[in-house]
């Protein structure tokens, strides 16, 4: 088929309701996008798994996006489905008044047929609300005998036994009533679009908040290009939007040309005179006293965790965070070592990570991690699981130290963290980025992936490059603390 049935997507109907420039650039000049990161990417892919097991709520039907070749050929097997009377139809596809929606799952009871949106997701977010009211508008006009649509998310509050059991799994919220209301809305805000595209005229509309409410927007490189400036005010971070994009507004587009008022927070202040002077700041009485506790005999720690969104193990509910590896390194007469945990072979052993955990740490009088709500928390979490532990944990929660107090409190600041202040900016300043990149894996949430893919994996041999990979990944963040930590001691003495 060569002709497109249809102008607005439902992708495309959202983006326009964040930003109608969004929408035009997508529609017009789609090029410009920005890529894809491998997180995104990643996270649809684990969406449209959900949705998968969410069809079988409703086993047995046909999938009309098998075989099609784009959107336009799906709406024409979904319409040939109907006419067969096949009462399951996943990824149904229609059209009207130039809007393509895709449902999860359609459903006819033998009277009437009912819609079902999955979400991988536990709550229901006002976008996914107004992202079903599309699909309800059209459905109600483009499918006799239609009744009712569903959004269908995980329920945080069941607990898996020894199957899934699909029915408490999934909860489903029936958004009709929302839904009707707003049938207006959509005829209009359709009618404006349809009415913009006629025009060709890309819309002016400058950058704002809109820019990352309700996603971040993915023409920030074309619209945001002009404002790599290294002393632009959207440098500054832990600053409200609000003050950032008035001081745009009004001319303060770089951090030289903001006025010193009292009014400016103390830490606003910090990166506005770095950015300026391109300069650290370093608080030496903070530092040394938080640097005085990490004696020679202190081991450097980071953790992984996983939160399946559909639960894997007994026991376990959908979401749940759960750790799989932890590194430790430490330097002992100039050379590192290294030690770590990986929970790799498909059951979920957490009492095996909580022994390992505590055997590697009864050694070291102090634990140096860089924010450590992530240990905390999974120290709970195991203690909640064996209480057999918790004099051990108690005893490592004291050894906890946080070099992220530095940097969070602002007692130390680098404009090359631009308004970011994780492990990864702190990598920026110490040159390890170059030693990041060159791993397959560069964040926390590609390493959740690759930890599911290594549970899945049958290949022996691909399965120890996964582990090989999260390992990596783990003892480069362990290795950067130890190396922030250096750095900001060599600071210490060089001030002395
Ligand atoms: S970057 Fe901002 S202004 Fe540009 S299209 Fe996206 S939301 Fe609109």
């Amino acid at each position: 088929m060569s002709q497109e049935l249809y102008k607005i997507s439902k992708s495309g109907f959202l983006k326009y309701d964040q930003c109608p420039k969004a929408f035009f650039l997508y529609k017009k000049f789609p090029y410009l996008r920005d890529p894809i990161s491998k997180e995104k990417q990643l996270t649809f892919n684990r969406g449209h798994e959900v949705g998968h097991f969410a069809q079988q709520l409703f086993p047995g039907g046909v999938d009309a996006s098998v075989d099609a070749k784009g959107a336009n050929e799906v709406a024409l097997k979904t319409q040939q489905l109907l006419q067969n009377n096949i009462t399951t139809i996943y990824e149904a596809t229609f059209v009207f008044n130039s809007v393509l929606i895709m449902v999860d799952i359609l459903h006819f009871d033998g009277t009437k047929w009912n819609a079902y949106e999955v979400k991988s997701s536990l709550k229901i977010s006002e976008v996914y609300v107004k992202d079903a009211c599309l699909q309800y508008y059209v459905l109600k006009n483009a499918l006799p005998l239609f009744s009712d649509l569903f959004l269908v998310t995980l329920n945080g509050d069941y607990v898996r036994g020894d199957d899934l059991e699909l029915n408490k799994l999934f909860k489903k919220r029936n958004i009709s009533s929302d839904a009707e209301k707003n049938l207006d809305f959509f005829t209009h805000k359709v009618s404006e679009i349809n009415l913009m595209l006629e025009k060709n005229v890309t819309p002016e509309i400058a950058i704002g908040k809109h820019c990352f409410s309700p996603y971040a927007c993915d023409f920030t490189g074309t619209c945001w290009k002009n404002i790599s400036n290294e002393k632009s005010v959207f440098k500054i971070g832990k600053s409200d939007r609000d003050t950032l994009f008035n001081w745009y507004k009004s001319g303060q587009d770089t951090v030289d040309k903001i006025e010193l008022t009292n009014e400016i927070k103390p830490h606003i202040r910090i990166q506005i005179e770095c950015i300026k002077e391109n300069k650290e700041y370093f608080n030496s009485l903070e530092i040394k006293k938080l640097l005085k506790n990490i004696g020679i005999n202190s081991c450097f720690m980071d953790m992984e965790v996983w939160s399946p969104a559909v639960p894997k193990y007994k026991g376990h509910k959908p979401f749940e965070q759960l750790p799989f590896l932890f590194s430790v390194c430490h330097r002992k007469n100039g050379e590192l070592n290294y030690y770590h945990h990986l929970i790799s072979e498909g059951s979920n052993d957490i009492k095996a990570f909580a022994v390992a955990l505590i055997y590697a740490l009864e050694k070291f009088d102090n634990v140096v991690v860089y924010d450590k709500n992530l240990e905390l928390q999974v120290i709970a979490k195991i203690e909640s699981m064996y209480p057999e532990f918790s004099k051990d944990f108690e005893k490592i929660r004291r050894k906890i130290i946080d070099l992220s107090d530095l940097v969070q409190n602002f007692f130390y600041y680098n404009p090359k963290f631009n308004g970011n202040f994780s492990l990864k900016a702190v990598a920026d300043i110490l040159d390890e980025t170059a030693d990041y990149n060159k791993l397959e894996i560069q964040s926390g949430i590609t390493a959740m992936y690759k930890y599911e893919a290594l549970l899945n994996e049958p290949n022996p041999i691909i399965k120890e490059t996964h582990k090989q990979q999260l390992i990596d990944y783990c003892n480069l963040d362990t290795l950067t603390c130890l190396k922030f930590y250096e750095y900001l001691l060599e600071k210490v003495r060089e001030q002395e």
